[in-house]
Order: structure tokens, then C-alpha cells, then sequence
């Protein structure tokens, strides 16, 4: 049996109940050594094994795997954050299905979770936007056309951006480019949720000097939209006036 486990942002209590078991029970765990945090392996047993796959091929690792596999062995396959965000996971899961080894999923919370609860922020502020946009700038992973970052500023909603914090300069021309004004807020969160997380705040336009001048360039999320200002109106839900299946409102008020 193979686990893909989340590992979660960083903070190693942030790893769910059921991917703590499962490092606890596992002989072998694979963890992604670059982004995930080494105190998670303080979970395994004595005489678990333990591989860092950041220098290994996918060939390798599911080489590993098979191995467990034919010994009886368990095997953890631990991603950072969670697994299905730019986790590389599909292609694993593919190869080990077509090899009849049986693998479950464990989700983790995502850096994009953790780095929200890092600023205190909420993505989905009424009046200012209700839809978060999960993406990247191009690197050598291509991105498709019509989810250029030029295209994706145009729906002007909360964004949090992924494995783009080297790419400073490219990543504001584009925003400002697509559409968002130059003084949106922006927030540059490295190492959400760990010792070391460093957060700063600024404009879609400065993002570039702000990435310099704090020396982040990697491992960092790059919050994008007015969810970051002040301004948005109170949520219905705990609004007085309003009635849903849990409470009734004092008036005639809507149902969401
Ligand atoms: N599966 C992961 C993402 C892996 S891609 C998740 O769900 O979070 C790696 C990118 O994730 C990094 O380049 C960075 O943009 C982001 N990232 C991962 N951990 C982070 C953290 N603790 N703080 C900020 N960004 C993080």
C-alpha cells in the first residue's frame, strides 16, 4: 500500500490526524526534502526508512516503491501542502494503478490555506470578490494560453500565486498588464507557517522592489487583490436580517 500524504504548509502540527497515523505506520516514507518541513519526520518510527526525493527521478522513486511493495512494506509518499495542488501526484498515482499496487490520498492543508491564516485574511470578502484563482506564472512548465496571468487579471479576483516568487518583475508587468491598477495590494508570504515565514505586504506595482529588498525568492506565495485592503461588506450569513435553514432573520430577507 501506497500513501500520498499532505504534509501541509510547514508548521508540522498542521499535518492532518490521519497523515500523522499514517507517517507513524509507515516502513519507508519519501518525503519531498525542498518544501517539506524535516520536523514531520519526528513522526515515523525508529526504524522506518526515510528518502529524500528531491534529488530523484519519478522513475526512482516509483522504483522505491515497488520495492516496499514486493518486501510488504508500507510506503508514505509525502507533498508538501496538499497533494493535488502542483503536487505532481497524477503521475505517480497512473504508474502505481497500472502496477496493481494499491494507493490512497490523503488531502493536507494547502499553502494557500496557511498563508491566509499567516495574515489573518479572508479571499472571499463580500463586495470585493467571491472567487480565489489558484495559479502560476509560466516557467518551464508551460501554462495553457487562455490562462495567461494577463488573461486571469482580468476577472480582477483574489489570486494566490504559486511558484512564481523569482519572478517578480514578469509576474507584476502582467498583473497591471491583464488589468489590475497599480496600487492593488499584493503580499509576498514566504514560508507560510513556519519558524522562519517572513510576510510582506505591498502593491501590484512594487511587488518586484519588495521581493528584492526582502530577499525572498522562493518558496513564497504571492497574494494578489483588494481582499487585501479594507474595505468589503458584512457576510449575510451572520447578518440579523437575514433567514437560512439554521436561523430565522428579523426580515424578509434572502436564503443562501
Ligand atoms: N502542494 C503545495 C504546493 C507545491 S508547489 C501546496 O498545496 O501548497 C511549491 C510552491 O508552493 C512554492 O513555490 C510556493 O509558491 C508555495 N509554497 C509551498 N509551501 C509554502 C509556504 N509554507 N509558504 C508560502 N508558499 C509556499
Amino acid at each position: 500500500m501506497v500513501y500520498f500524504v499532505g504534509a501541509g504548509p510547514g508548521d508540522k502540527e498542521l499535518i492532518t490526524i490521519k497523515g500523522q497515523k499514517i507517517l507513524a505506520e509507515a516502513d519507508c516514507i519519501i518525503y519531498a526534502g525542498s518544501l517539506v518541513n524535516p520536523e514531520l519526520l519526528e513522526y515515523a518510527k525508529a526504524d522506518c526508512i526515510l528518502k529524500d526525493s528531491a534529488s530523484m527521478t519519478l522513475e526512482e522513486v516509483i522504483e522505491i516503491i515497488v520495492e516496499n511493495e514486493k518486501n510488504g512494506h508500507m510506503t508514505a509518499r509525502l507533498h508538501t501542502g496538499d497533494p493535488a495542488i502542483y503536487g505532481a501526484i497524477k503521475e505517480q498515482i497512473d504508474i502505481v494503478e497500472e502496477k496493481g499496487i494499491e494507493f490512497k490520498v490523503i488531502p493536507g492543508v494547502s499553502s494557500f490555506s496557511g498563508a491566509a491564516a499567516a495574515m489573518g485574511v479572508e479571499y472571499t470578502l463580500p463586495g470585493v470578490s467571491q472567487t480565489v484563482i489558484l495559479t502560476r506564472l509560466e516557467g518551464r512548465t508551460p501554462v495553457p494560453e487562455k490562462e495567461k496571468m494577463t488573461e486571469l487579471a482580468k476577472i480582477q479576483a483574489s489570486m494566490a500565486i504559486f511558484l512564481s516568487s523569482g519572478m517578480l518583475p514578469e509576474l507584476s508587468k502582467q498583473l497591471i498588464e491583464g488589468g489590475y491598477p497599480k496600487e492593488t495590494p499584493a503580499a509576498i508570504v514566504y514560508k507560510a507557517t513556519w519558524p522562519d515565514e517572513k510576510i510582506v505586504i505591498t502593491t501590484v506595482e512594487e511587488l518586484p522592489e519588495a521581493g528584492e529588498q526582502s530577499d525572498i525568492s522562493r518558496t513564497a506565495l504571492i497574494l494578489v487583490g483588494n481582499f487585501l485592503g479594507g474595505e468589503y461588506e458584512r457576510s449575510m450569513l451572520y447578518h440579523p436580517e437575514f433567514t437560512h435553514g439554521y436561523r430565522q432573520g428579523n426580515s424578509a430577507g434572502g436564503n443562501d
